[in-house]
């Protein structure tokens, strides 16, 4: 079944065309592959020049709705998107900041877990509702986090009265805010279960789960993680909004992305293709930097992951890239299918001359190391007066490299205070929580401790089905 005209397709192309609301329920494709759209809609510069000085919720609806097809009526959509952002701690929800003489940041950081991933993951949670009302399914969300992604889920999730959330999280190894965003939450429908083990044991044991058939039928597992379509679509939207707040679609403006796992950029290469006037995507790696060697050599080659001051962005396999790939081989599945044989079998794969032309006609790349990214805070608080967290930082380090004619856009994806110790180090500043958390650190946690034990986790997750 699919919703309307708008369908998606599997980037190894032999899984189910799917529907929005089938696509976003689904999350990975079930030949492994990504679902996108089989078609990018495109939006007319007279309705992109429209979007100039309405709510953010307005101009949201506008961008995303034809990728929604029917599968949720004008006045389900509206709701949620109002509902989703009804919460955050700024009227402008995505305010645009300048630092210099075209110089920009986009802070994405006033949602309720202070990080971009607020936007997407409040607005799936409802729309993740509204769908299994219709359905009178219910589902167990399960996911691993290294910190920022369980604390958005719970946030997003935690009261909608058919959806349970079950997020691991490796025991010691998230930082203090982090964890009691997670920890603090007392609705019954969302827990956060200190795992013993690191962010990998986290996410096999995670895999453990969606591989066992049975536990997932019993339970009705489903993800949320940022590979999900929903995600990626919500964040296309903010593009729009900082474009046309500098001058698109007369004026072309360029956006410097700090990048993990690839959502938040791909996002801005939807804009793109919907026709918004973005002359480059900046990818701005850690140390961390498999992509930037990609952009850089064509070759993908997988390395150790060195933890970093900028750990959102601490990866080894960027998952959301082969989106990416796909655009670039003209949407040929078979060869997307290549690359990802290679990738697990050899560690790493080379792109053809002619992918990697396509990939750099859009996107650009830069990397920060530790002793730039400290420079950076300490250097963008005294020329702006502004603390940014270190995934800022490494923004705006390869911003700063890549400054054109055009305005270039930095994306403040979390704030200073969610990072105090690198903050502080690199400032003598410790950066204060905004009030409306700071009684966080005295809210009760109810904190729930799991050996690395498949067995002992399924019945942990069992028995709320149970309740
Ligand atoms: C998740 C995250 C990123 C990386 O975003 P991707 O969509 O995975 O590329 C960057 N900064 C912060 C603060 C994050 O939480």
């Amino acid at each position: 079944m699919t919703d309307g005209s708008m369908k998606y397709v599997s980037t190894r192309g032999s899984a189910p065309v799917l529907g929005f609301a089938e696509a976003m329920m689904t999350g990975l494709a079930r030949d492994g592959g990504l679902y996108v759209p089989e078609t990018v809609p495109v939006m007319p510069a007279d309705a992109i020049a429209a979007l100039a000085g309405l709510p953010y919720e307005e101009a949201a609806f506008r961008v995303m709705r034809p990728f929604v097809g029917d599968a949720f009526t004008e006045d389900e959509f509206r709701g949620a998107i109002a509902r989703a952002y009804a919460g955050f701690g700024h009227a402008a929800r995505a305010p645009l900041v300048q630092l210099g003489p075209n110089q920009f940041l986009l802070e994405l950081f006033h949602g309720p877990t202070l990080a971009f991933k607020d936007f997407a993951m409040q607005l799936i949670g409802q729309l993740f509702q509204l769908a299994l009302k219709r359905t009178g399914r219910r589902i167990t969300i399960v996911g691993a986090t290294s910190g920022d992604t369980g604390s958005a889920a719970i946030e997003a999730f935690r009261g909608l009265p058919d959806v349970d959330v079950v997020i691991l999280y490796p025991h010691g190894r998230v930082s203090e805010v982090q964890r009691r965003q997670m920890t603090t939450p007392v609705e019954g429908n969302v827990r956060a279960v200190a795992v013993d083990g690191d962010f990998d044991t986290c996410q096999a044991r995670l895999k453990d789960m969606f591989n066992d058939a049975a536990f997932r039928e019993a339970v009705g597992l489903a993800g949320v993680n940022s590979i999900n379509w929903g995600r990626v679509l919500a964040q296309v939207v903010y593009y729009f909004t900082a474009a046309v707040a500098l001058g698109a679609p007369h004026r072309e403006v360029s956006f410097t992305v700090p990048t993990g796992n690839f959502g938040d950029i791909y996002a801005g290469a939807i804009a793109r293709r919907m026709g918004l006037p973005i002359r480059r995507l900046m990818i701005a790696t850690n140390r961390n930097d498999i992509l930037h060697r990609c952009l850089a050599t064509g070759s993908y080659r997988t390395e150790a992951v060195k933890p970093s001051t900028s750990p959102s962005m601490d990866i080894q396999v960027s998952s959301n890239f082969e989106r990416a790939l796909f655009d670039a081989y003209g949407r040929d599945a078979a060869a997307v299918v290549r690359l990802m044989a290679a990738l697990k079998a050899e560690g790493g794969f080379t792109v053809s001359e002619g992918a990697l032309a396509a990939l750099r006609e859009v996107y650009g790349s830069g990397r920060a190391d530790e002793a730039e990214t400290a420079a950076t805070i300490a250097a963008t608080l005294k020329a702006t007066g502004e603390l940014v967290c270190p995934h800022t930082a490494v923004g705006l380090k390869v911003a700063a490299a890549h400054r054109g004619r055009e305005p270039m856009v930095t994306l403040a994806t979390a704030h200073p205070a969610k990072f105090p110790e690198a903050v502080a180090a690199a400032t003598g500043i410790r950066p204060v929580l905004p009030a409306r958390l700071a009684d966080i650190m005295e809210r009760p946690e109810r904190v729930i401790r799991a050996p690395d034990d498949i067995v002992a986790l399924k019945a942990l997750i069992r028995e709320r089905q149970a309740a």
